[in-house]
């Protein structure tokens, strides 16, 4: 694994590190979490470690506290995009470069330039193919779309962060986020029994 950090993350990471340990040791800041699922109040459940690009990052997860839904979930920082180790800057430069017919390999130099390996833009290419048709399987557009940059930027509505949008649409969609989630598509049920599940299991696979 290459030492050099990227140069923007820094700083970053140490704010939500900063971030992050205050919530441990202040276990009440969590009243202000609700669960996306039953809006339920969440309690802390444990951490694990997630890589962005080269550098490793806390990631906090929360249980709901409603024994009928039990869930886990991740609080993932908005910058990191989930399962993977790439940062959400880069990943939606990539999708409004293919949007706007730049290749594969041009629009995914970003990722390598931040230390992914050169093979990574056809990967992250794949991978969000296979995005289009969960998107297509929740949302039901009316309208025909091509690919996955014209479905994920119509859908969001926004100009900035479509992939947190589309996820936060998914919820309102009651499924699991369709973008970067390691399981596939998943309904939630009205009636939940309490079982520990969660919708982003850890990774602790390097980049
Ligand atoms: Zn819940």
């Amino acid at each position: 694994m290459a030492s050099t950090p990227h140069p923007r993350l820094n700083k970053t990471i140490k704010i939500v590190l900063k971030q992050i340990y205050k919530l441990l040791s202040a276990s009440a800041s969590f009243s202000e979490i609700l669960c996306p699922i039953c809006a339920s109040s969440v309690k802390y459940h444990s951490k694990y470690q997630k890589w962005l690009y080269h550098e490793r990052i806390s990631i906090i997860r929360v249980k709901c506290s409603n024994p009928h839904c039990g869930t886990t979930h991740a609080l993932i920082p908005e910058f990191s995009v989930p399962g993977c180790s790439i940062a959400t800057a880069e990943l939606e430069k990539f999708i409004r470069l293919r949007l706007h017919g730049v290749s594969v390999d041009t629009a995914g130099q970003c990722f390598v330039n931040a230390g992914m390996s050169p093979d990574y833009p056809e990967e992250i290419h794949k991978r969000m193919k296979k995005y289009f048709h969960r998107i297509e399987a929740v949302f039901r557009p009316s309208k025909r779309f091509i690919n996955y940059q014209e479905i994920i930027m119509t859908l969001a509505h926004v100009k900035n962060d479509p992939i947190l949008s589309i996820n936060l649409q998914s919820i309102d969609h009651r499924c699991n986020p369709v973008l970067f989630s390691r399981i596939n598509i998943l309904f939630f049920q009205e009636n939940i029994i309490d079982r520990d599940i969660s919708l982003n299991p850890p990774c602790s696979r390097s980049p």
